[in-house]
């Protein structure tokens, strides 16, 4: 009788259950795995049966049997080493030098030739999927255990070798269940916000980008500050729920890059250089992987230097941008990976830095200012609600800082009026003003008849295109509701028109 023990697959960001069979015949000693294993997969044979030796157990070359592990199904491939301990497992199982009933039970874990169990990738998802089918148990190597213990109707146990799993499946010394840790909330020490000095005006365009969720383009010459300002939108942002959280660290987790301790509520901050690859940012590669955008998912996606990165990279944000997915092709199909995020991006308005800078000479010829922006295309910066230019400081300026209490009210308005969307966009499908279609703007910005008259009037004299016009309105609902108002005033339509038409910088290009 085959032995079947459980465990499971990372596919993307999401757990697949595998059933590892075991079964031996009497003949030339040997251990064969079948199932469309990759060469990590079948380099564990080795490991697995130093690791069984080193433990006191017997190996299959001792038994004088030809035993073959089958790993079902056979259309999904297996990457990597965590099916060495329930391969482990169920040798030891099949091969009687253990008993105990496998049900309900599922091991994931690589083994090293000492028999010590070592961290493996996807154990979060791995979790979310045994809750999901039915599991009771989830055994998982030491280093992998607050990951597991996330997921909340799950007995996690966590050993550091299999010796440790062995002893407590033969009840001879029983490890005790993992306990989940408290979730850590955001950071309120060195927070960088507070030490910006001046930037009155950027820093009121990260308060209303975060309220609302709008993606922003800072465009201002070396040194103006624009690397700490779009940093310091993470602090702005008010935490995650804890479902956002396990969706986020569930992606960190499938490629190894959870933090190993609590599960964090502050959002994500991702900076990819430049120079970074494709595949690296979008996602993707021979075996997908999720890439920068899916790491920034509900947290911030931040572009340095916009125009230096390749038009390639640049037109595969369009995606995302507009659906909160990106679409990543692999061998068989393609793969959906979650990446929906604040993008905020950065740029010098032209090669030498000093256009459009009221101290300092452009010395750029007009035709290499215009190739320079034009390597950021329409359709990208049409996704950009607000565009805004970020000056040096002025030196009287340079002195006003914001102290805790001013940003701590920020924060407390960002958060209130995020509250006040998701009550109303609650049968809507959407949660913030950013994501108000063309259709529905004018049932969710209603605006008194002052306010309408002048964004007409300013629309007809800068002759604004009708997206331009969309974009006002959507960053002028965020600015009432940071006041708390239902309806748009002037004060706010003059407001979002002076976050989003920036003559000097777009329109001219
Ligand atoms: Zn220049």
């Amino acid at each position: 009788m085959p032995i079947r023990i459980f465990s499971a697959s990372i596919q993307g960001i999401d757990a697949q259950r595998i059933d590892v069979e075991v079964d031996s015949s009497p003949g030339l000693h040997n251990l064969t795995i079948v199932g469309l294993p990759d060469k990590a997969v079948e380099e564990s044979k080795d490991r697995i049966t130093a690791a069984i030796r080193n433990s006191g157990f017997l190996p299959p070359s001792a038994h004088h049997k030809k035993v073959i592990v089958n790993l079902a199904p056979a259309d999904i491939r297996k990457e990597g080493p965590s099916y060495d301990l329930p391969i482990a497992i169920a040798y030891l199982l099949e091969s009687r030098q253990i008993e105990f009933n496998p049900t309900g039970k599922i091991f994931v874990g690589e083994v090293s030739l000492d028999g010590s169990l070592k961290k493996i990738n996807g154990v979060l998802p791995i979790a979310i999927m045994a809750k999901e089918q039915g599991f009771e148990e989830l055994w998982v190597p030491h280093e992998n255990r607050n990951e597991a213990a996330i997921i909340d109707g799950l007995k996690v146990y966590a050993a550091k070798n299999l010796m440790e799993i062995i002893s407590h499946l033969d009840s001879t010394s029983p490890l005790p269940i993992v306990k989940k840790l408290p979730e850590k909330s955001i950071k309120s020490q060195n927070i960088s916000f507070l030490s910006i000095m001046g930037q009155a005006f950027a820093k009121r365009a990260l308060v209303v980008a975060a309220a609302g969720s709008h993606n922003i383009l800072m465009s201002g010459a070396p040194g103006s500050g624009k690397t700490i300002l779009a940093k310091s939108l993470q602090e702005l942002l008010p935490p995650m729920s804890f479902t956002e959280a396990v969706e986020v660290a569930k992606i960190y987790s499938s490629i190894g890059l959870f933090n190993g301790g609590s599960l964090s509520l502050e959002r994500p901050f991702r900076n990819p250089h430049h120079n970074t690859s494709a595949p690296a940012v979008i996602g993707g590669g021979s075996w997908p992987r999720p890439g920068e955008i899916s790491l920034a998912h509900r947290g911030v996606l931040f572009l340095d230097e916009l125009p230096e990165f390749p038009r390639n990279v640049l037109e595969s944000l369009r995606q995302p941008l507009e659906e909160g997915v990106v679409t990543v092709s692999r061998v068989s199909g393609s793969l959906l990976l979650p990446a929906k995020f604040m993008f905020v991006a950065a740029m010098n308005p032209c090669p030498c830095g000093n256009y459009g800078d009221e101290k300092a000479i452009c010395s750029c010829p007009p035709y290499n200012v215009i190739k320079y922006r034009k390597k950021v295309s329409g359709p990208l910066l049409d996704r950009i609600d607000v565009q805004i230019q970020v000056s040096r400081e002025k030196v009287d300026e340079q002195k006003i800082p914001t102290t805790q209490g001013d940003f701590q009210n920020m924060r407390d308005s960002i958060q209130n009026a995020r509250k006040i969307q998701a009550e109303r966009y609650r049968d809507s499908g959407i949660l913030t003003n950013s994501e108000i279609s063309f259709k529905n703007i004018d049932k969710f910005c209603q605006s008194t008849p002052e306010a309408s008259a002048l964004l007409k009037d300013v629309v007809n004299a800068k002759n604004l295109s009708f997206r331009t016009f969309h974009k006002i309105k959507k960053l002028s609902r965020t600015l009432a509701d940071l006041e708390g108002s239902e309806i748009v005033t002037e004060k706010n339509i003059a407001e979002a028109i002076n976050l989003r038409v920036n003559e000097k910088l777009f329109l001219a290009a």
